[in-house]
């Protein structure tokens, strides 16, 4: 089998039957794939890691997502939306201890105050900072209209996670309802990209019902779509979710950890030049699981600098980590986390997806 592995990893593409046998590869065979990966991140974005300071500024939320603990069926979660001025400080944060780029994220909403005052945030953001700071935004599935809006604002990137590229699976996770739409949630990626942003989307690894299968078109997915970033990571369960009761159906929880680590590999390898962030489930799973994704091929890291008192209510999942810990806490050891790994930090770079102005060459 060593030998398969080693063979699939000279081919220039992989096939479905390729990645599938990459993803079932045992603990001997994922040490070929883990170091091709970090060589053709070396190769190709360089051994150097990028922060973005995210900002979980709201838990308020429409959906109802099978697998989230922020859903708005959850009676039992404070809800919470930090002040722009807050929201603010945390950009300023960031700026002064050159993170150079910040991710605004929370619930989705799609009223008009909610559109107009992102769109100051942006604005403003950009103000305080001389211009200066790169901003991603995750708000979930938007029109066109505000897309554009929010991009001509100063938003340059956006990630919005398609969960699973697999019909069936998705309706399985989600209601199948008008707010919860495959084909809508695909033309969302779509119309980001038009708009102008460098258009990130991902997927939960280790769901119930998912499949090795899924998992490989799922990664071919991404290829197919061109898209310019990446953010994947463990499914996690969390009690007062409807996916809660498969809980015992699931990958033990460090299966579903290396399985994760697998997609980030066997993802660097098939596509060498977008940006892969380590995602923060990773790190719920082991302490130093963001690191350890970022010796395989990630090249992002989102150090959470959302106000201190305000993370214990964005739990998505059980064992979210760092909602205890200051902004300073959280980041004081992860530079010497990351350098000691050999990876040099982007500071002041906003580290854009090289695979985007290749794109835009083409
Ligand atoms: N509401 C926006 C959206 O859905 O795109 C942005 C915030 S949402 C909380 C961000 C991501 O959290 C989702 O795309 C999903 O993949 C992830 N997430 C939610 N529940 C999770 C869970 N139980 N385990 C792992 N990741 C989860
Ligand atoms: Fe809302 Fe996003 Fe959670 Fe779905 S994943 S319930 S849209 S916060």
């Amino acid at each position: 089998m060593q030998k398969n592995i080693s063979k699939i990893l000279e081919n220039e593409t992989f096939s479905k039957t390729d990645i599938i046998n990459l993803l079932k590869a045992d603990e001997n065979e994922r040490q070929l794939i883990f170091k091709k990966a970090h060589e053709i991140k070396e190769k190709h974005v360089g051994l150097k890691t990028y922060y973005r300071g995210l900002v979980e500024f709201s838990n308020i939320c429409y959906k109802n997502c099978f697998y989230c603990g922020i859903r708005a069926a959850n009676k039992n979660i404070v809800r919470y939306d930090i002040d722009d001025k807050e929201i603010l400080e945390a950009v300023e944060f960031a700026y002064k201890n050159k993170y150079a780029s910040v991710v605004f994220q929370s619930g989705e909403r799609d009223d008009d105050e909610f559109i107009e005052r992102i769109e100051n945030l942006l604005k403003k953001s950009k103000q305080i900072t001389n211009n200066e700071i790169g901003i991603t935004i995750s708000l979930g599935e938007q029109t066109y209209e505000t897309y554009k809006k929010w991009f001509d604002a100063g938003a340059h990137r956006y990630l919005l996670r398609i969960e699973t590229s697999n019909k069936d699976l998705f309706y399985k996770i989600h209601p199948k309802n008008e707010k919860h739409n495959f084909e809508k949630r695909l033309k969302a990626l779509k119309d980001i990209k038009k708009a102008g942003y460098q258009t990130g989307t991902g997927v939960m690894i280790g769901l119930p019902f998912q499949t090795i299968e899924n998992l490989a078109d799922d990664l071919l997915f991404f290829k197919e779509n061109d898209i310019d970033m990446i953010g994947m990571g463990p499914f996690i369960e969390h009690t007062e979710t409807p996916l809660y009761q498969y809980r015992k159906n699931l990958l033990p929880l460090n299966e579903r950890f290396i399985l994760s680590l697998k997609m980030i590999a066997i993802l660097r390898i098939m596509m060498k030049d977008i940006n892969i962030a380590a995602a923060t489930a990773l790190q719920a799973i082991d302490a130093l699981g963001r690191e350890k994704a970022l010796k395989v091929g990630a090249n992002i890291i989102m150090p959470n600098i959302t106000p201190t008192q305000n993370r214990t209510n964005y739990q998505l999942y059980e064992n979210k980590p760092c909602i205890d810990e200051g902004a300073d806490d959280c980041t004081s050891c992860l530079e010497a986390r990351i350098v000691i790994g050999g990876d040099e930090l982007g500071y002041n770079e906003w580290g854009d997806s090289p695979h985007f102005s290749n794109r835009k060459k083409a």
